[in-house]
């Protein structure tokens, strides 16, 4: 599963910057998902909640945010407003649009004790 690997991902610098900052328990982790970046995101908080168990971050909280997707329409010459990847464009229905942000995820913050 994708998300796994995600998950496996998030868990990895979570551990490192918790070792880093020489911290015993992780409290809570904002993660910081874009509407583009093909993440299911119930998908990832179960396999969160799978591989936290046993880590230093076991107790977290994990937060998602949601960031909106944008995209450079090439017929309106505009930034639009797009739900997924490969949507057509909401002003004049071109699928010409462009995916210029939420393509992203990553953790966004983190708090250590
Ligand atoms: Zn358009």
């Amino acid at each position: 599963m994708h998300e796994m690997s995600l998950a496996e991902g998030i868990l990895d610098i979570v551990e490192d910057t918790a070792r880093a900052q020489g911290a015993s328990r992780v409290l809570e982790i904002t993660l910081e998902i874009g509407a583009l970046a093909g993440v299911e995101v119930d998908a990832l908080r179960f396999c969160l909640d799978a591989i936290l168990h046993d880590s230093v971050a076991a107790d977290a909280r994990v937060s998602i945010e949601r960031l909106p997707g944008r995209g450079w329409c090439l017929a309106c010459a505009a930034e639009v407003e797009i739900a997924q990847l490969y949507d057509p464009c909401p002003r004049c229905g071109a699928y010409q649009v462009t995916a210029t942000a939420g393509r992203d995820m990553r953790v966004k913050d983190l708090l250590l004790e």
